[in-house]
């Protein structure tokens, strides 16, 4: 429908909100259109603006909560990438093994590199792989323990240990926390090791952590398995000092 423009002079009319406006006029056949008060339109605009606005960040906030859920992050850890880990002076050389790793990722992948993490309780090391995996928005974060319990998980359903294994097997980075907890199990040594080889074989690379030492992780894999993860791997310790 078309708009009668220009005929009629501007009318003085009163806004409830902003007061006097001059209003251009127009008929819609014999409707009269009394053109909105600029004020308000201007706020309208704004409102409209400001809600896609609002949409568009809740997007990505969504987007973001669900690298975090399916990387399976701690929420503790959440929305910190190695930029915003403040390392202290113990963390400084994990720290920039991590920023190394980050910068080499598809070369650590092709070497099929597995990288272990040795340090205390509480030297920041989950915090630390956590960053890692946000700041190259990919990887896959879990402990030992869970890995054996979803495999005996397995066993009670329909799924295959295979399966289990397999999943993990092909996530282009993985990092193993808890690794050698002394509850843990032989059994749990030896499905880590198995995924270890899997993942060579895969070209994906592994982060272990553990608050063993190089003897100790020895000790917990076996001397040859040991071996075999360090022909593609380092061990970096987390107070400082890299043993490799
Ligand atoms: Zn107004």
């Amino acid at each position: 429908m078309k708009l009668i423009n220009n005929e009629y002079p501007d009318e003085n009319t009163t806004c409830k909100s902003h007061g006097k406006y001059t209003a251009k006029i127009a008929y819609l056949g014999e409707h009269k259109i009394t053109s909105t008060c600029p004020e308000c339109s201007r706020e309208e605009n704004k409102k409209q603006a400001d809600q896609k606005k609002d949409e568009l960040a809740a997007k990505r906030r969504q987007i973001q909560i669900d690298f975090l859920e399916d990387a399976n992050i701690i929420k503790r850890y959440w929305d910190m990438t190695l930029d915003d880990y403040k390392p202290r002076e113990f963390q400084k050389n994990a720290h920039e093994k991590c920023l190394n790793f980050a910068s080499r990722f598809d070369e650590m992948c092709s070497k099929g590199q597995c990288v272990i993490f040795c340090g205390g309780v509480g030297t920041g090391k989950t915090m630390l792989l956590s960053a890692l995996i946000q700041s190259l928005r990919v990887g896959y974060y879990i402990r030992a323990v869970d890995i054996s319990r979803n495999v005996r998980h397995a066993y009670s359903s329909n799924e295959s240990e295979l399966d289990v294994i397999e999943e993990l097997a092909n996530q282009r980075l993985l990092v193993i926390d808890e690794v050698g907890l002394q509850q843990n199990t032989k059994a749990e040594a030896l499905l880590i090791t198995d995924l270890i080889d899997r993942r060579y074989g895969n070209m994906v690379a592994t982060i272990l952590i553990t608050n063993l030492d190089e003897e100790g992780v020895k000790e917990s894999f076996g001397p040859r398995a040991f071996s075999r993860m360090m022909q593609k791997g380092a061990i970096i310790s987390i107070d400082g000092e890299s043993q490799r």
